[in-house]
């Protein structure tokens, strides 16, 4: 038996490999990208929307496409314990909101704008900007079928990268047509890949009579030439898809937005038609697409949902992040106005209250607090004012607060300037701590 009372040291336990904490200080660059975020989309008019997590497997198996590299070997599936349904952790969101807009039937009254942000799960093999935990932002905007919303969605991200002070950020475009264009294209590309059946790799032949398509978004540098020959779609877009297609490039162009047309751009996910589009950097090595997206209008049908259009995009928030660091525009980091010096313990319950009143005022402050015996020194708690970052240090010495009275010192002119303040009402001077 374990005697259960001698304390023994126990292993410690790491994160899940290609899952990462988001930890201080870095966690501020996310808070800050998020606000951006939020603020961007309101400007927007769209309305944040939050699934959950894990969802049927059969959402992604319809939604997201039984050929995609996603559902054929990059899913956390399981079965639940308790009643043998088959789940997934979710690999991407688009599915799962479809799915919530046809559930609550959100569409009912028009078009809906939606935006999310949140983790998603793919078993891949973890290296810089690809994770098997990783974030997106995404927008889907649902029942409206005109190039100006691929557009706006365009420019929502256009624009967001241009407030983030992003620079060399560029958008490619390419139109998937319709069902019917598509089909006649696919057979084409039938003919062309079996034409070079010996250049194709495994993969690829799979995929050959499944979905030749996808054959297109090969990352194989070995079969990148032949790839490249292959018949386009663009050739096979009808009228109306070519019309559909030339109103997005004027929209584009007509906000300032400079786009190029990649005929290969396909995007790995099976429900697009019309309009793709991917907004990529050549400064992030191998994973240098930061924004992928587009036009998805059978989707709804393909998960029950009546005849619906639908467009979107998700962006990696590693990525942007990572892009962000690369050219230097990391955020700042946070600091608060005031910290609380309280030299000994007994001054706690009327600096706590003074604290308290100040920050209902709207001042941010650190209090200092006990991490061992006693409140520490006094030149212990300076040090750690200073390194907060705090303009301010309030000092609750017993002899100012025997006058009611608390002392505040600038941290930050050398001069070391203070004054006295009364207590009596805090939120009357608040205001002269904040930046
Ligand atoms: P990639 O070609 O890089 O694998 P994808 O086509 O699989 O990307 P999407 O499904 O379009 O990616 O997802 C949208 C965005 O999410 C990508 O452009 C990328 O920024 C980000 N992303 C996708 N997979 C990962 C991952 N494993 N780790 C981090 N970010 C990712
Ligand atoms: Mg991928």
């Amino acid at each position: 038996m374990v005697d259960q009372t001698v304390p023994r040291k126990l292993e410690k336990l790491y994160a899940v490999k290609g899952m990462n904490d988001i930890v201080p200080p870095d966690s501020a660059h996310w808070e800050a990208l998020e606000d951006t975020v939020r603020a961007l989309m309101s400007r927007y008019a769209y309305r944040m929307v939050r699934t959950p997590i894990v969802e049927p497997t059969a959402l992604f198996v319809r939604g997201t496409g039984e050929t995609t590299d996603i559902v054929e070997k990059e899913m956390y599936s399981f079965e639940d314990k308790l009643n043998g349904e088959q789940l997934t952790l979710r690999p991407e969101n688009t599915p799962g909101v479809v799915r919530a807009a046809i559930e609550h039937n959100l569409t009912y009254d028009g078009g809906k704008r939606l935006y999310y942000i949140g983790p998603m799960f793919r078993h891949e093999r973890p290296q810089r900007g690809r994770y098997r935990q990783f974030y997106q932002v995404g927008v889907e905007a649902l029942g409206f079928s005109g190039p100006e919303v691929d557009v706006e969605l365009m420019l929502i991200a256009h624009q967001l990268f241009a407030n983030l002070g992003l620079r060399n950020v560029r958008v490619e475009i390419n139109s998937l047509g319709v069902a019917a264009e598509r089909r006649a294209h696919r057979a084409a590309l039938i003919a062309y890949f079996e034409q070079h059946a010996d250049l194709l790799d495994a993969d690829a032949q799979r995929r050959l009579h499944a979905n030749p398509l996808r054959i297109l978004d090969t990352k194989n540098p070995a079969m990148q030439a032949m790839v490249a020959q292959a018949p386009q779609l663009l050739a096979f877009l009808g009228e109306q898809s070519l019309a559909h297609f030339e109103r997005v490039k004027t929209l584009l162009s007509a906000c300032g937005v400079a786009w190029s047309v990649n005929p290969r751009l396909v995007r790995g996910l099976d429900y697009y038609s019309h309009t793709v589009f991917e907004f990529v950097t050549d400064e992030l090595g191998a994973q240098g697409t930061l924004c992928g997206g587009g036009r998805y209008d059978g989707l709804y049908e393909l998960l029950g949902g009546k005849p619906t259009p639908g467009v979107g995009w998700g962006m990696g928030i590693e990525r942007v992040l990572e892009l962000l660091k690369e050219q230097g525009k990391s955020s700042a980091l946070p600091v608060v106005d005031a910290y609380a010096i309280i030299p000994d313990a007994a001054a706690l319950p009327v600096a706590m209250h003074s604290v308290q009143l100040l920050r209902s005022a709207g001042v941010s402050v650190q209090m200092h607090a006990s991490t061992g015996e006693g409140m520490g020194s006094m030149k212990s708690q300076f040090k750690k004012a200073d390194s907060s970052g705090a303009r301010y240090a309030l000092v609750f010495g017993a002899d100012e607060l025997a006058q009611g009275q608390v002392l505040v010192k600038s941290l930050r002119d050398g001069q070391g300037a203070q004054r006295l303040e009364s207590l009596t009402n805090p939120a009357l001077w608040a205001s002269t701590l904040q930046s």
